[in-house]
């Protein structure tokens, strides 16, 4: 396998003590879990399921040691299927990737060929991580919006989590699609970097659950796309306004929903989940091409900041605390 036989890598590793470790250590292609597809890693990313990972959350991980990093862009090496040819370019997301499968914080991957998709025109290997899995969840929110019959003139968007990947990501698509946007933040110092995404309006995050123990609260938008969970969830279910449609794809404040029937019995509100891992081909297919195409983020290069796997371990502690701002790629030429 020629040079590419060792190549550096991030490990996790769990201590005697059940702590957790990481390093940047060498590693060898034949020790990669077994697949058709050998990419030579370019560029991956930093996600907040990165951090669970790379800190031994358990519902992410359990197998250790293990290499994070569920989204990679790169070139083919070898792909004993056939289905790419050597020098092609790919990314990947979702599947197993970075979960119990090594994944993309290390110079190589080794996957099932079916786990990655083509690299679209019109976007990079940068760009493609500076979207990544966030920028996918994004789109495929939108995406979910624009098919429940959620058009522009219908009223105001809100976003939460609006500074985080997914938030960012999605308020600018939204923007570019032509939807007012509200961006729901925790950063009360961000409010330029949203505006400049294309919000129309900032409110905190206090502003959105306000009032929450009530049964309904007044009509206030048309759609919405969730990061948050919990009480968020639920006062913006209780504040959509009537046959509005809003997008759960995370749980940065909680996974529980305490919610009652009222919004979906009485406004005929829709909740529509959102699963980026095990998204069909097909879908996952279209959801780059808008984001290669129309929906591409115009601040792309302004909302990425990168790094390298030595900078992850800052970015992680960050990422857990709710401290970044847009997407974080990481360079792994
Ligand atoms: P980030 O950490 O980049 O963004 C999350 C943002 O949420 C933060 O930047 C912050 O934004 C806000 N936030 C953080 N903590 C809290 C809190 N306690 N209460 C309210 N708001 C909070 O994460 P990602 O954008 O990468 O992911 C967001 C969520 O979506 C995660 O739960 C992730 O697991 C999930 N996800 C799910 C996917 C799927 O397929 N279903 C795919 C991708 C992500 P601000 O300060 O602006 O409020």
């Amino acid at each position: 396998m020629g040079d590419m036989a060792k190549f550096k890598a991030l490990v996790v590793e769990k201590t005697s003590d059940k702590q957790f470790v990481r390093e940047i250590r060498e590693r060898s292609v034949d020790d990669l879990p077994p697949g058709d597809l050998v990419i030579r890693v370019h560029y991956s990313s930093l996600n907040y399921k990165d951090a669970l990972s790379a800190t031994g959350h358990p519902g992410v991980t359990r197998q250790f040691p293990h290499t994070p990093g569920i989204d990679a862009a790169g070139e083919v090496v070898s792909c004993e299927s056939g289905a790419f040819a050597p020098g092609d370019k790919v990314i990947v997301t979702g599947y197993d990737l970075g979960m119990e499968t090594d994944g993309g914080w290390g110079q190589y991957v080794r996957i099932p060929s079916e786990w990655a998709v083509r690299l679209p025109e019109g976007v990079t290997l940068r760009e493609a991580m500076a979207l990544g899995t966030a920028g996918f969840t994004a789109a495929l929110s939108v995406l979910k919006l624009e098919r429940a019959g959620v058009r522009p003139a219908d009223g105001d968007i809100l976003v939460t989590g609006a500074t985080g990947g997914v938030g960012s990501i999605a308020v600018s698509i939204l923007a570019a699609a032509g939807y007012r946007v509200t961006a729901a933040t925790g950063k009360e110092f961000d409010e330029d970097f949203l505006k400049g995404l294309g919000a129309t309006a900032v409110i905190g995050r206090d502003d959105v659950t306000a009032g929450a123990e009530k049964a309904l609260l007044a009509e206030r938008w048309a759609g919405a796309v969730d990061v948050v969970g919990g009480q968020t969830l639920a006062a913006v279910l209780k504040s959509t306004k009537y046959g509005g449609t809003v997008t759960c794809c995370g749980l940065v404040g909680s996974p529980e929903l305490p919610v009652n029937v009222y919004p979906f019995i009485l406004r005929g509100v829709s909740l529509l989940g959102i699963d980026s891992v095990q998204c069909p081909r097909g879908l996952r297919e279209e959801v780059w091409q808008r984001l290669a195409t129309d929906w591409k983020p115009v601040q792309l290069g302004e909302m990425a900041t990168e790094c390298t796997l030595a900078g992850l371990e800052v970015m992680t502690q960050a990422i857990l605390h709710g401290g970044i701002t847009g997407r974080v790629v990481v360079n792994l030429l």
